[in-house]
């Protein structure tokens, strides 16, 4: 599932598409894309994408006068800003033709993802309920509304509504950098604790956008690149433990992070 880190990747290649004028919106697969393609059509052609917003895991393409375009992607999602003479992209489910003979291609294997257009991107963020972006969160914020939730830090960490942009696998790397047990509940963390994994949560999105969101370009001793079953602790060389947390799999180190049973 793609999250902060791809996200700002794609708000990048989406950032070359700006202020170019759209000659017309293809639309590949209906089930992707919630409004019809002569809705997209009668709402952007010859307009211009003059903002390029990303909050969490969502992006939002905005047009002068009102209408956007809302990205959210599903597990396998990718955007490409590409000549127009370049090869048909295989699964580009929907496709925005610019003037410059350049198209931005919304690519999505599984279909998990979906684009809509909104006339209201804060009212949509509020909709959503979407909380702070993960990157844009101050310190202070960051430690009193994580101490004011009282439940396990995974859980917290990667609920939206409360930061957005953190999924699954980033949280468990989080916990991992930070030596925080994902079970571990807010209420016992310290706020020394608590302002460590702030700072290496920044420190992991930061990286990880500038190896465009590779995960096998991360540094070593980063639990990602080896988050598989039967795979070992990068540090202590133990065995990585897995378990589900509100429904998810979760990997930690049993030795690096601590049990709060313990
Ligand atoms: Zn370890």
């Amino acid at each position: 599932m793609p999250e902060l880190p791809d996200v700002e990747v794609y708000r990048k290649e989406a950032e070359k598409c700006k202020n170019s004028g759209i000659e017309r919106i293809v639309v590949n697969d209906a089930r992707f894309v919630k409004n019809s393609e002569i809705e997209l059509n009668k709402n952007f052609q010859g307009k211009h994408f003059k903002q390029i917003m990303r909050r969490g895991k969502y992006l939002f393409l905005s047009a002068e006068k009102g209408a956007s375009i809302v990205l959210h992607f599903g597990m396998t999602g990718d955007l490409s800003y590409l000549k127009a003479s370049e090869k048909e992209l295989k699964y580009t489910q929907c496709c925005f033709m610019f003037k410059n003979k350049h198209n931005l291609h919304v690519i999505s294997k599984r279909k998990l993802g979906y684009i809509e257009m909104t006339d209201d991107v804060e009212g949509y963020i509020k909709k959503k309920d979407l909380g702070t972006d993960a990157l844009e969160m101050n310190r202070n914020d960051f430690v009193s509304v994580m101490k004011s939730k009282k439940s396990m830090i995974k859980t917290v960490l990667t609920d939206q509504s409360t930061i957005s942009g953190i999924g699954n696998e980033y949280a468990d790397e989080i916990l991992y950098q930070a030596k925080v047990h994902p079970r571990e509940s807010t209420e016992r963390i310290s706020e020394k604790e608590m302002n460590k994994i702030y700072d290496v949560m920044n420190e992991i999105f930061k990286t990880a956008i500038k190896k465009d969101a590779d995960i096998s370009k991360l540094p070593d001793g980063y639990l990602l690149p080896v988050r598989e079953k039967g795979n070992n602790c990068p540090g202590c060389k133990g065995k990585l433990e897995i378990t589900k947390i509100s429904g998810r799999t979760t990997y930690y180190c049993p030795s690096c992070q601590k049990s709060p049973d313990k």
